[in-house]
């Protein structure tokens, strides 16, 4: 076809509650280095179209996932972007898998915009966003905690909008009795991969929550004791 070289428009940069991964049915698992700090995770970095389609898996045999072009970054994404998703149906008890997740995203997403970031570049790029905007604070300075309480989507919306300067997307998943709950938090980033180069959505990803939803407890908190 005739298709120019428009390989996608921006990126998704999306990031995920552990506590409403470990209170679902499937539960969660922790990574060998241990429980994961108190804060939003990484989940990934996605290429996205205007229109809200997306690229996937645009693998080839250059851009194939090699751990070893990733190890000096490896220790910081420990801390950022560990999996959380347990391994078999042993919920709870066995060890995640960061390397997994890592490629995963790698192989589904990062490789579709390799024409702006090679897989090096890919992880350290999404991982000095993460240092540019801590979410949790964010929620925080405006009453919203992961207490187990309902909160509005709509003040949820209010908090990141003032706290970042742009509007965020908000995906929800369910608890294990079945509750809508804040799991994770999406940002736009301009394709050019310029540091922090958030962007106002082009359109934001499928909105699924109810009017209010849960913010659930992530282990206990002295931010919660003191806020
Ligand atoms: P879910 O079923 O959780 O909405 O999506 C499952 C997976 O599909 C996500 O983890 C992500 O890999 C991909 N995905 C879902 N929605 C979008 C989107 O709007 N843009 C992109 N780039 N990927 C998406
Ligand atoms: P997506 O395709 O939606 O980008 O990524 C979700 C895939 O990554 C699923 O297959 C899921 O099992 C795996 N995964 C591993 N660790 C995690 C994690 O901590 N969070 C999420 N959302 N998915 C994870």
């Amino acid at each position: 076809n005739i298709c120019v070289s428009q390989d996608f428009d921006f990126f998704y940069f999306v990031q995920q509650w552990p506590g409403s991964s470990c209170d679902t049915q499937q539960g969660c698992c922790f990574p060998q280095t241990g429980r994961p700090a108190f804060n939003f995770t990484i989940h990934g970095l996605w290429p996205n179209f205007n229109n809200g389609s997306y690229p996937s898996n645009c693998k080839s045999v250059e851009n194939s996932f090699d751990e070893s072009k990733i190890s000096d970054i490896i220790p910081r994404a420990e801390i950022s972007w560990p999996s959380l998703s347990c391994p078999s149906k042993k919920k709870n008890s066995t060890n995640s898998d960061n390397m997994k997740l890592w490629k995963h995203e790698w192989g589904k997403h990062g490789t579709c915009s390799y024409s702006v970031l090679d897989q090096h570049a890919y992880f350290d790029f999404t991982l000095n966003l993460k240092d540019h905007i801590d979410l949790l604070q964010i929620l925080l300075n405006n009453g919203i905690k992961p207490d187990g309480e309902m909160y509005s989507v709509e003040k949820i919306r209010e908090a990141i909008k003032e706290g970042t300067g742009f509007e965020g997307g908000i995906r929800c998943n369910t608890d294990a009795s079945g509750n809508s709950q804040l799991n994770e938090i999406v940002l736009c980033v301009d394709k050019s991969a310029a540091s922090e180069s958030f962007i106002e959505c082009p359109i934001l990803p499928d909105a699924n929550c109810p009017d209010d939803v849960e913010f659930p407890i992530f282990y206990e908190s002295p931010l919660i004791d003191t806020a």
